[in-house]
């Protein structure tokens, strides 16, 4: 057999399983029949009342709370933070279809910030749109886990009185400086869905200091007024003045989803290091082949490498679509920013339309006509990544 004609068995949808000690904590709770976060006595310490808690210690956060996903996560943190109705959010054009959602479910408008060639958030159309008087939000999403000069991007935001928050569903793990992406903002959120950093299928995790917007946001997502069986909380008297002004918006975490994740917690830098390290391989053998590149990340960034994205320089979308298409008979499932329809985990602004008509991003449209995105499952070993790409490398020089 040629050695061309090499092809990838290994499924990019294939995981991990769950840790032993976080199945069988799921399995006692299963057992006991309390999955319900606040089927616990007072003074009953619940899993998710425990896992808040160890998040926010794992972020050096003073509260935390746990949630239904991170795109309910972000509604909450907007609706906490007091977004009101036609309120104008910044938001980088380049992220994932749940960041507008929640802007759109917090009834605000979304006003679209270019993103640069290393995917990051253009911090000079930042600066231009941040001037303007009637915007005051910024949600960040940290898309891909690329994090932005958050030195800069800090400064920005305190110059014209933006308040920000940050999506962390692919940087749970990752810091600039030292300092962790989710403590930048106002409010940090992550996911704990099946394809980011830890898995409980669904969940996601809100992270701030603020006693105010704590209280705001466990009463929005669902106390029925026991707000007092959350151990990562201000005192009670907080939530006294605004309990009956606040909504319940139903979109609790539950005890068996908690009791999962708080395992895996103890396990998540261990779990970063290994997606790393198959990143790196990657990197190093991809920028080797011709017209393709990773992009440069800044040392400051202490990223984690659980995708990698690169560009492709030089090529008409038709060759770029017989790249996807030859890689992906060879196994290598890579997906692109650049198509005209959303397909699978991939959504462009342009296809929003529910957001009515948004302005068009030419820088944006450019840099992702070209970007490629895929998947590093940890089930991938390191013989895996090198198999990977040799196929991209061969297809390249093949089809580019
Ligand atoms: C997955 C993801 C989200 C939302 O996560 P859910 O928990 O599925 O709601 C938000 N932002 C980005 C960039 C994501 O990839």
């Amino acid at each position: 057999m040629k050695q061309e004609s090499k092809t990838f068995t290994k499924d990019f949808t294939l995981q991990e399983p769950l840790p032993e000690e976080a199945i069988a904590r799921a399995v006692e709770i299963m057992r006991s029949g309390k999955l319900h976060r606040y089927n616990v006595a007072a003074g009953e310490a619940g899993e998710a009342a425990l896992l808040e808690q160890e998040f926010a210690a794992y972020m050096g956060a003073k509260y935390c709370l746990s949630c239904a996903s991170c795109g309910q996560a972000m509604f909450l943190a907007l609706k906490s933070a007091g977004v009101q109705a036609g309120d104008k959010i910044l938001c980088n054009a380049f992220t994932l279809a749940p960041v507008p959602g929640a802007i759109h479910h917090a009834g605000a408008e979304i006003v679209l910030v270019e993103i640069t060639e290393d995917y990051t958030v253009d911090l000079d159309d930042l600066e231009k749109k941040a001037a303007a008087p009637d915007v005051r939000w910024f949600l960040i999403s940290h898309m891909r886990g690329h994090l932005t000069d958050m030195d800069r991007l800090m400064e920005i935001c305190r110059k014209h009185n933006i308040t920000l928050i940050e999506d962390c569903a692919h940087t749970m793990g990752a810091s600039w400086n030292g300092k962790k992406s989710g403590s930048f903002g106002k409010v940090g959120c992550f996911s704990t869905q099946t394809y980011k950093h830890m898995n409980s299928g669904e969940g996601g995790l809100l992270t701030t200091d603020d006693p105010e917007l704590i209280a705001q946001a466990i009463i929005y997502s669902g106390s029925y007024m026991l707000f007092d069986r959350h151990l990562s909380r201000p005192g009670v008297e907080v939530f006294d003045q605004i309990k009956k002004q606040t909504p319940n918006y139903s979109c609790r975490m539950d005890n068996l989803r908690a009791s999962m994740l708080r395992f895996q917690l103890r396990n998540l830098d261990k779990q970063c290091e290994r997606w790393n390290s198959r990143y790196v391989l990657l990197e190093k053998e991809l920028n080797k082949i011709p017209h393709i590149s990773c992009p440069k990340r800044p040392k400051a960034e202490k990223f984690v490498g659980s995708s990698i994205q690169f560009s492709i320089s030089d090529q008409s979308k038709e060759a770029i679509q017989l790249f996807l298409s030859q890689t992906l008979a060879r196994g290598v499932e890579i997906k692109w920013f650049g198509h005209t329809e959303p397909v699978g985990f991939t959504s462009a602004y342009v296809s929003w339309k529910y957001l009515g008509a948004l302005p068009t991003l030419q820088k944006t449209n450019s840099v992702l006509a070209n970007m490629c995105d895929m998947r590093i499952p940890l089930t991938f070993d390191h013989e895996d990544c090198k198999c990977i790409a040799e196929i991209i490398g061969e297809v390249a020089a093949k089809v580019f």
